[in-house]
């Protein structure tokens, strides 16, 4: 393959030369149309693709910070929020916001929460939330930005949230409550309706992380499966994030952030009034914004309508039940928990799961490795759906690989027992420098072959002091940007 351009062209490259070498360097990409990627991509089928990407081309140079010169923009924006808040049965007053993706969703809803507190609670000093473990790390992420501080509490043994810890864990710094619909890493909903009055008796806001569930189910409910009540009719709950670009199918930078009025969402916005440059106001994070995604979002989801989305759920859900069903029935391997629609996550108590994974990405089907216990997880989505009897067949076939190859791995083995054993005895400055050298190992393992892959998770997963698995990870950032 030829090399990446690296330097700044004198005189630019025409044309077609230069979408010439986009499609070359596109190359370098794992590939998700064959339907052997999990997560990451959510394929709506050519057609509604193709009007997507048409909607984002057409959109994309107008500037949504100024709606009253691009009308269109904010007429989609209207348009998205009032069809999400209705599929989640926000009522009259319910209000929105169209946002990048499920982190400024969240980043949102957290600063929404504490500024309300300022507002309201100035005796708060320290402003805190409480959110399960299984919570995704967007809420971390925001309360890093906004200074909000994070009580953690553990998930029960069928890792949904425990509304006792929750309650618990509360106190008069507490802001907000999250909990998630469905959580990420084992794919269940966690009991909102059992939160949601804990919130309401200690008056405090209680967000629900609908990023994976928000468009995928009030489908599922619609098509009989059992979904536990998740949405705005649970009272409580005052606001839910719900990503377009997940089960939406839209293409990135596309979600949603709703509240149960428009009181709530008041201390969202922003506005500065003395600025030389005029009047500045803005809903949300960006300034400057294309109008690209909005159009976009809007095409897919006037393309698929309701019906689309329902065909599109119930393809997930029987493939999700046949891919459970064919984990269980392979010795070794065990779904874990019991997932509520299509993020599915699995493990071993007598293999290594990860040299499984291994095998998997060996044959281009790519998996995304989670903690605690270690496994290996899916997020099945449209373009999985003729796909479960080749996984399943290559699941058993880099079962029978792992199963057969115990003495190759002795080496990655002693690595891991290395690492794990140096963790423990060296301090945290020194584990720094130590964790150069290992992250070199992670950087090494180019795209195709993973081989280092499950002794890096192995090191990781191993190591007891996170404190070094943080310092491992800010290295392996550093070294890739
Ligand atoms: C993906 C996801 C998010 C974060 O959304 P981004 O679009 O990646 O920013 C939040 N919560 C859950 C449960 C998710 O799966």
């Amino acid at each position: 393959m030829k090399e990446v351009r690296k330097s700044f062209p004198g005189s630019g490259i025409p044309a077609k030369e230069l979408i010439a070498e986009l499609q070359e360097i596109k190359f370098m990409d794992a590939s998700w149309e064959d339907g052997r990627m999990f997560g990451y991509v959510f394929h709506p089928g050519e057609e509604t693709a193709g009007v997507a990407a048409r909607a984002y081309q057409l959109f994309g140079s107008e500037n949504a910070l100024n709606s009253s010169l691009f009308k269109s923009i904010k007429r989609f924006e209207n348009d998205i929020v009032a069809i999400v808040a209705g599929l989640l049965h926000g009522g009259p007053d319910a209000a929105g916001t169209f946002t990048s993706g499920g982190t400024e969703s969240i980043f949102l809803a957290v600063k929404t929460a504490r500024d309300k507190a300022r507002a309201e609670h100035p005796e708060i000093k320290t402003p805190a939330m409480v959110v399960p473990g299984s919570i995704h790390p967007a809420f971390l992420k925001a309360a890093h930005y906004l200074d909000v501080f994070t009580v953690t509490t553990p998930v029960r043994k069928d890792k949904r949230a425990d509304p006792e810890a929750i309650r618990k864990a509360v106190n008069s710094d507490t802001i907000l409550i999250a909990a998630s619909a469905p959580c990420y890493p084992h794919g269940v909903v966690d009991p909102i309706d059992e939160i949601a009055p804990v919130a309401l008796e200690k008056n405090i806001l209680f967000h629900v992380d609908a990023c994976m569930g928000g468009m995928f189910l009030p489908f599922a409910a619609l098509l009989e499966y059992p979904i536990p009540p998740f949405d705005f009719n649970v009272p409580g709950v005052t606001s839910i994030s719900a990503d377009l670009h997940k089960y939406g199918y839209a293409p990135k930078g596309a979600s949603v952030i709703l509240y149960h009025n428009r009181a709530l969402r008041r201390h969202q916005f922003f506005v500065s009034t003395d600025w030389s440059g005029g009047l500045y106001g803005s809903t949300s994070f960006q300034g400057s914004r294309s109008g690209g995604p909005v159009a976009a979002a809007w095409a897919t989801l006037m393309n698929l309508g309701s019906e689309g989305y329902l065909r599109m759920t119930r393809n997930v859900m029987e493939t999700s039940r046949k891919i459970q069903s064919g984990i269980n029935s392979i010795e070794g391997l065990r779904v874990i928990s019991n997932p509520d629609m299509g993020l599915v996550s699995f493990t071993s108590d007598t293999l290594d799961i990860f040299e499984v994974g291994d095998a998997l990405s060996d044959r281009n089907w790519f998996l995304d490795r989670i903690q605690f216990p270690d496994a290996l997880h899916v997020t099945i989505a449209d373009q999985h759906k003729d796909k479960a009897d080749e996984f399943i067949s290559a699941l058993k076939q880099a079962v029978g690989i792992v199963k057969g190859k115990k003495f190759e791995n002795v080496s990655n083995r002693f690595l891991v027992s290395f690492v794990k054993g140096l963790s423990q005895l060296l301090p945290e400055t020194w584990f720094r420098k130590f964790s150069h050298l290992v992250s070199g190992l992670l950087g090494s393992s180019d795209a195709g072959k993973h081989t280092m892959g499950a002794a890096v998770y192995g090191i990781t997963s191993g190591i007891e002091n996170r404190g070094n698995v943080r310092e491992l990870m800010l290295d392996v950032l550093d070294k890739m940007y």
